[in-house]
């Protein structure tokens, strides 16, 4: 059977030219990076320069990025690091109600420890108001933490005018590029951010790395303490095959960068207007326009979508619910509920999101397979046009 993987933006498979020169960092070059001898020389020039391809990317300098475990780790310390830096000034937080759960738990347990969060509401669209923004900064405001991309439906922030609202407040601005990183051109002092936290497994490399990109001369509190490494910043030795791993993807995507995106972005409306000619009832969430290249999210009407992701799955295509229910609580996907969208069509939603090994044949089969899937589900599902399920009957799942 085909497999067609369409769900990028959980994670990608690791490039051969990335593997291929992360590998000798797990044998023979085993060194420390931190060792005064050859071995630990060798793994510290590895160490630099992968600092300097990721700093590259991202149109930074080596000093101002900081490994980390992954991207989960780069929202973790920037957002504590700022806010406990930042404590004698004010205690007060803006986000955005779609952020990753990698920013808004940690944001809820900063409430928990005397900070407030103004979670700023999204449009249709997934967009933050400007304005309200702006109404939601007080003088006890000390960082603004805004997404550049969204992981569910893609859209993009306008980070560069949301850091110059901050810059006029003299407030820290940090953004989560995970999603963002080697999919749009992302430029650190043109965008003007403070903080930038970004992951290799999502541009090819492997799981476990990450970085965070902190502004030169702005100090923030450290999460982790021990050693030394990352220049008394971040402790713990470093994982050097996966740092190399995502110096390499780094490179490899600042290579391709524009190539890529059209590449994916043809794909992808291949995709959508092969879905729309095939199957009616079917809705895009979120704008076409503020939108990374690879993401669609679209709202099969009538149908469950963990039904279709299961049938999807049989037929060896790969996707994600919009609507990511957690077994234990049954809530639908929190950026759907803030964009507004119906909680039927929450969940109702697929996203698919379409990356370098994609191909027209793959795509071909996805919708073939997937026009039959959702003429199946519709015949025997008793929500069609004329029997749309009550809200509140489809809430009564929740915890
Ligand atoms: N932020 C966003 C927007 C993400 O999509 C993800 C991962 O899905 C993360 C943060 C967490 O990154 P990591 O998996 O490297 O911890």
């Amino acid at each position: 059977m085909r497999e067609v993987y369409l769900d990028y933006a959980a994670t990608t498979p690791v490039k051969q030219e990335v593997l291929e020169e992360m590998l000798p960092y797990f044998t023979e070059m085993y060194g420390n990076p931190s060792s005064l001898y050859t071995k630990g020389f060798e793994a510290k020039e590895a160490l630099m320069q992968a600092r300097s391809r990721v700093a590259s990317l991202i149109g930074a300098k080596e000093r101002e990025i900081f490994f980390t475990s992954g991207g989960t780790e780069a929202d973790n310390w920037a957002v504590i690091g700022a806010a406990k830096s930042r404590k004698s000034k004010g205690n007060h937080i803006i986000t955005s109600k779609i952020e990753h759960h990698a920013l808004l738990h940690t944001c809820e347990f900063l409430e928990k420890e005397g900070y407030e969060v103004t979670y700023l509401d999204v449009d249709k669209d997934g967009l933050i108001s400007l304005e309200q923004l702006k109404n939601a900064i007080t003088d006890k405001t000390i960082l603004i933490s805004i997404m550049m991309a969204n992981n569910e439906v893609g859209t993009i922030q306008p980070i560069k005018e949301i850091a110059a609202i901050a810059k006029e407040h003299g407030i820290l601005v940090h953004t989560d590029a995970v999603q963002a990183l080697g999919n749009i051109p992302i430029d650190v002092k043109d965008l003007c951010v403070d903080m930038l936290s970004i992951s290799a497994h999502k541009i090819y490399g492997p799981k476990g790395v990450g970085a965070l990109y902190i502004r030169r001369g702005l100090v923030i509190t450290n999460l982790l303490h021990g050693g030394a490494q990352e220049y008394r910043k971040r402790s713990g030795t470093e994982n050097l095959p996966g740092i190399v791993g995502f110096g390499k993807a780094c490179e490899l995507a600042e290579k391709s960068l524009e190539s890529h995106i059209k590449k994916i972005t043809e794909l992808r409306d291949y995709f959508l207007s092969g879905i729309m000619s095939n199957i009616p009832d079917v809705e895009i969430n979120g704008s076409m326009e503020h939108r990374l290249p690879g993401n669609l999210n679209l709202v099969f009407n009538y149908i469950e979508g963990e039904a279709m992701l299961l049938y999807m799955d049989l037929r060896g295509i790969y996707a994600s619910t919009g609507s990511a229910c957690s077994s234990a609580s049954f809530t639908p996907s929190h950026v759907l509920q803030a964009m507004g969208v119906p909680i039927e069509k929450a969940y109702s939603s697929i996203r698919f999101t379409i990356g370098d090994f994609t191909t027209k044949e793959d795509i071909d089969y996805a919708v073939k397979e997937i026009t039959e899937i959702v003429e199946k589900l519709r015949s025997f599902s008793p929500f069609d046009k004329d029997h749309v399920m009550e809200t509140s009957q489809k809430c009564n799942c929740q915890a």
